[in-house]
């Protein structure tokens, strides 16, 4: 018998563990106060505990016009020129830039990496992902009948470029083109970041590979703008001036985290090539598919971005309050980073971003320690290979101490 459902679509299944996770941990807040700790939602929050939303945005956002900036059809599938104007404007902020660049808007961060996969490899194609990530990508990667590869994310302390250079060497080898991604700055889950030097190289690698066949890196750069380097964090994208015609990088770009608008699902791609030609196909391909899928993204969201983004004065507000929260983001870390050394909690190298990752070995002993988190009131997320604690929805106050606890969970 043939089944409703499409053969493809037959063991389509999201297991959503943040969300289980998430309603386990308020749960226990509920029933036992402040003991209960719920590390597990990946969405900033003040020490109060409320959702962080910037004024500016709001303020903004409420002032749109109803029928003319949310209520109409937006006129391109492309996105709305001044929205994608001002974003790249946003991402090469402070960057001397003379490769091409052009834009897609797109559902969310989450849709710019759908299209991008979508248009960059064909089924049955093998995808380059950090072993070590955000869950949607081998989610993405089924739904476009991808095979994958993972590259060890870390050496020590430091990024694996071995481990990456290995697995795409031997891609470009099978099947003479590689797509790969790399969720940088502020990595989720692990809040690392690579150093101006390991770009190089890794720019460097990418740019030789290219030789042999095309190469695309697709840069999630979700969490860009909570980077404790401030502007100072994109100077890597300065070595795209030099990519050869055949290495195209895209940037995942999202409104979710830069304005803490999560719900206002706006985000776009963004092309970096030094071929025209290679950036035209970009927009035309992507395009064509945002036309299949989504039409065109919510108005407001693009509205919001770049009436804010093209005005300095409202820009700079926005800057200014979301630094405040950048510094609180920073006082969490030192907090939690320096205890956890300390107490010899194992954990991935951490540089910025909205969490940290404990680091276990094997499925057994993350059970284990995931577990006896949980008996004490600790609210976590299992990841690859580790523990993820989500700094970002915790206070201070629920911090402190956090790491030591947490340390008799590895120990018990
Ligand atoms: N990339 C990473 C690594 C993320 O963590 C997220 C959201 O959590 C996204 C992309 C995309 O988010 P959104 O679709 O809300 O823009």
């Amino acid at each position: 018998m043939r089944s409703i459902i499409a053969e493809r679509s037959r063991e389509k299944r999201v297991e959503d563990k943040v969300f289980t996770a998430a309603k386990a941990a308020m749960d226990a807040v509920a029933e036992h106060g402040d003991r209960a700790v719920n590390a597990t939602l990946g969405v900033l929050v003040d020490e109060e505990g409320k959702l962080v939303t910037f004024d500016e945005v709001w303020s903004t956002y409420l002032n749109l016009d109803v029928a003319k900036e949310l209520a109409s059809y937006s006129a391109s599938f492309k996105g709305e020129g001044e929205y994608l104007d001002e974003l790249q404007r946003w991402v090469f902020r402070g960057i001397d830039r003379r490769f091409q660049s052009d834009a897609v808007a797109t559902p969310g961060g989450t849709g710019a990496v759908g299209s991008t996969f979508k248009n960059y490899l064909d089924p049955g194609e093998e995808i380059l992902l950090p072993h070590i990530g955000w869950e949607p990508y081998w989610i993405m990667a089924t739904e476009n009948e991808f095979t994958v590869s993972e590259y060890k994310l870390f050496d020590g302390e430091k990024f694996n470029l071995e481990s990456f250079k290995e697995k795409a060497s031997k891609i470009m080898e099978k099947q003479g083109k590689v797509m790969a991604v790399i969720n940088d700055p502020c990595h989720n889950p692990t809040g690392y970041s690579l150093t101006i030097e390991e770009w190089q190289k890794l720019a460097g690698f990418l740019n030789e590979l290219s030789a042999k066949g095309p190469v695309i890196l697709l840069n999630d750069i979700a969490y860009i703008d909570f980077s404790y380097k401030g502007i100072e964090t994109r100077k890597y994208m300065e070595l795209f001036n030099n990519n050869t015609e055949n290495f195209l990088v895209i940037l995942a770009f999202s409104i979710s985290k830069t304005l803490t608008a999560y719900g206002l699902r706006t985000g776009a791609q963004v092309a970096i090539s030094t071929s025209k030609e290679v950036v035209e196909d970009f927009v035309r391909a992507n395009e064509f598919t945002a036309r299949s899928m989504w039409s065109n993204v919510p108005k407001g969201g693009m509205k919001l971005l770049s009436k804010i983004f093209s005005q300095e004065e409202h820009l700079n507000k926005l800057i200014e309050e979301r630094q405040g929260y950048v510094e609180l983001l920073r006082e969490r870390s030192d907090i939690f980073v320096g205890e956890a050394i300390e107490a010899g909690l194992p954990m991935y190298p951490y540089r910025d971003g909205f969490f940290v990752t404990l680091k276990t070995s094997g499925a057994s002993e993350q059970e284990r320690i995931y577990k006896k988190l949980k008996e004490k009131l600790i609210f976590t997320i299992k990841v690859n290979d580790g523990i993820r604690v989500a700094i970002c929805s915790l206070s201070k106050r629920k911090i402190r101490g956090l790491a030591a606890r947490m340390k008799e969970a590895f120990d018990e």
